[in-house]
């Protein structure tokens, strides 16, 4: 039976996390940043070692393939991405990457043939912290996000995407999306806490919930702090910290996994003693039912316009941007579950509860993902940890299923 390094794996994680490290033992490696430059540059190095051939198309998306026997078949990919927030951790997306070039090595050392060519994808910009939106790599991959408007796409330094993957020399000619996949593997960590705190190691991921995301702003009329009696006052501020608690409670009455997140909320003009006339609130509503979805949505409405009317207040409500649950592939997941239960490991069937590049990859490529847990289910910061144990246990179950694929297909 073929067996991933551990202490290989282990080692190119450490080793890419000197690139980019902040202080604190995160992670500082921002989409097309030189740090990004640079850990491409090591991913190139390693796949060209191994005698993998690299392709990048014209999203600077990467890719390594090892050859199958069959030259008309489809590869079966794994990835993830190298980029990072700002304080992000050593293993949201590394470790996918980093793991997939694992099995990449770990073929080569037991010279296994496989029938379809095994790929290895590192997307370009899953993060979205320096070019927004997230997700860019995969989503035009997958058809799922215009390419003109996300290379046109600028940082806060008014930096053009386009620009800097140029800059940085990974803007490929390969038109991004071009190529077929046979299906896509994707290992990552929870990002929550669920398995942790069930004991369990290998999480056999189903699909991802849905996510709606909107923008409001309530409009009311500044004046004086002091000489304003309270009956007579039209405050945005007031009006939407009661949205935000009414929102709360929505969720929690509805139950069933509902979220309700107010990321965002400012008032102007900001001042100490004026009565604020303007309130900017962002709203993320996520749940696996897109039915659910659909109420929740009803019902933020009618808080929204009920709120805004008693307390003499304008708005303005838009959604800016939604993804729908995800059911993955049944093939491709009965494949890690044959996989996980091969392990030996504790295991238990999941939803993400994130986006991930394989929410857009599964779109049009049969898709699967499987998740192991993180420290105190702690992600996007920089105390992000996952246990040398688990991280083995992971990449070894990837790899597995991937063998079942190619064994099945
Ligand atoms: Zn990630």
């Amino acid at each position: 039976m073929v067996k991933i390094d551990p202490s290989r794996l282990w080692k190119s994680i450490m080793e890419t996390a000197r690139i980019g490290e902040t202080p604190r033992g995160g992670l500082c490696r921002l989409a097309l940043s030189d740090e990004d430059l640079e850990v491409r540059d090591w991913l190139t190095r390693a796949c060209e070692q191994l005698g993998c051939s690299l392709a990048v198309d014209d999203m600077g998306n990467m890719f390594a393939t090892r050859a199958g026997w069959r030259h008309d078949a489809d590869p079966i990919c794994v990835g993830s991405h190298l980029d990072t927030q700002p304080t992000g951790g050593r293993f949201d997306g590394i470790l996918g990457v980093l793991a997939g070039l694992e099995i990449l090595r770990s073929l080569d050392d037991h010279g296994v043939e496989t029938e379809h060519p095994i790929q290895l994808i590192n997307w370009t910009n899953e993060e979205g912290a320096r070019f927004a939106p997230a997700m860019m790599g995969s989503g035009v991959f997958a058809r799922a996000v215009d390419k003109g408007a996300v290379l046109a796409s600028r940082d806060r330094d008014g930096v053009r995407l386009g620009d800097e993957l140029t800059r940085i020399g990974y803007r490929g000619e390969e038109p991004c999306g071009r190529h077929a996949l046979d299906s896509y593997f994707e290992l990552h960590i929870e990002q929550g806490p669920v398995l942790e705190s069930e004991g369990k190691v290998i999480g056999i991921v189903e699909g991802a919930q849905g996510m709606r995301w909107y923008d409001l702003t309530v409009c009311g009329s500044a004046a004086h702090a002091g000489t304003t009696p309270m009956q007579l006052r039209r405050d945005a501020l007031v009006g939407a910290a009661r949205i935000v608690c009414d929102l709360n409670e929505l969720a929690e009455e509805m139950g069933g996994g509902a979220l309700a997140t107010n990321g965002v909320l400012e008032s102007t003009p900001g001042s100490r003693n004026v009565v604020p006339d303007r309130a900017f609130l962002t709203i993320d509503l996520r749940n696996p039912d897109d039915g659910v979805l659909d109420v929740m949505e009803e019902r933020l409405d009618r808080i929204v316009s009920d709120r805004c009317s008693n307390e003499g207040l304008e708005f303005q409500l838009e959604r800016i941007w939604s993804s729908p649950p995800v059911r993955f592939d049944s093939d491709c997941v009965a494949a890690v579950r044959e996989a996980a239960r091969r392990s030996g490991q504790p295991t238990r069937e999941i939803l993400s509860g994130a986006g991930h590049d394989a929410v857009y990859i599964s779109r049009i490529v049969p898709t699967a993902m499987i998740f192991i847990p993180c420290e105190g289910g702690l992600s996007h910061n920089e105390q992000e940890n996952a246990e040398q144990e688990h991280v083995a246990a992971g990449a070894s179950v990837l790899l597995d299923a991937i063998l079942e694929r190619d064994r099945a297909r």
